[in-house]
């Protein structure tokens, strides 16, 4: 398969609501044969669905609840919105090709006690069970939580995850590799620092564009167009042509999400 896939990108959010047709254009334009829709929470599964109706073998659903939801709401709001969740991902099931996003952010402006953690950790504990049971590959977030993410995906036995955009040190990362986990490398790498790229190797590397967010500068919406950023960036720190990296990522991609190929192909 030629072509970039972006493991990991919102494009539910409405910050594409105005101009979502052109944005899979240049998408589709700038190499890429698919994007992974990942949801944050239950109220934007239906929405996830649609587009991924609009844009059939484009638009690749995950459904899943993440550790970080409006702080306008009230403490429990999590394990509420798992709730409402957990039908929803039985329903579309054989739609989607992972459960995400999921994981742990211990950021102190997120969560500042052990409850709230132990909030988040119960919550990715019930998805990990739901993704063993359907045999659903994770799609993870972890920020500020590198190795209490890791730790506890290892603990439950989970064998399948993409680890995106991981900001925990290279020798935590490491230990994922060992487990067969994957990591996802944004466009925001060019701003960031190169360690994770140099450690990480290849064969256990994947793209993502975490669009809108993520992008190569601070406060701009990133669109998926910007993969070939990431994949640029990867190309120069591991002396690899841009080629190579677009073949193996996508090559992890679909060993990965085993579902995907039927998906791109339909
Ligand atoms: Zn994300």
């Amino acid at each position: 398969m030629q072509g970039y896939i972006d493991c990991h990108c919102h494009i539910s959010a409405e910050d594409f609501d105005s101009d979502i047709d052109d944005v899979i254009q240049e998408s589709k334009k700038a190499g890429l044969v698919a994007l992974l829709a990942v949801a944050e929470h239950a109220g934007e599964f239906e929405k996830i669905i649609q587009l991924s109706q609009r844009f059939p073998g484009f638009v690749i659903p995950c459904l899943g609840v993440h550790p970080v939801q409006d702080p306008a709401q009230p403490r429990g709001a999590l394990l509420e919105d798992l709730d409402a969740a957990l039908p929803l991902i039985y329903k579309y099931k054989d739609d989607i090709v992972a459960i995400g996003e999921v994981g742990l952010d211990f950021t102190p402006r997120v969560v500042n006690n052990d409850a709230g953690k132990d909030s988040q950790r119960q919550v990715l504990i019930r998805q990990a069970e739901i993704a063993k049971m359907l045999n659903l590959p994770l799609n993870v977030h972890s920020r500020s939580a590198g190795r209490p993410t890791i730790h506890l995906l290892k603990e439950l036995g989970v064998e399948n995850a993409l680890l995106h955009a991981f900001d925990g040190k290279p020798s935590v990362a490491m230990e994922g590799v060992k487990a067969g986990y994957f990591f996802s490398i944004p466009p925001s790498i060019v701003r960031s620092d190169q360690k994770l790229v140099k450690q990480v190797p290849l064969e256990s590397m994947c793209l993502e564009t975490d669009a809108p967010a993520l992008g190569p500068e601070k406060q701009v919406r990133n669109v998926p167009r910007n993969i070939s950023i990431s994949a640029e960036y990867i190309a120069k720190i591991k002396g690899v042509p841009l080629e190579k990296v677009m073949e193996v990522t996508t090559q992890n991609a679909l060993r990965l999400f085993p579902k995907l190929k039927a998906f791109i192909k339909a």
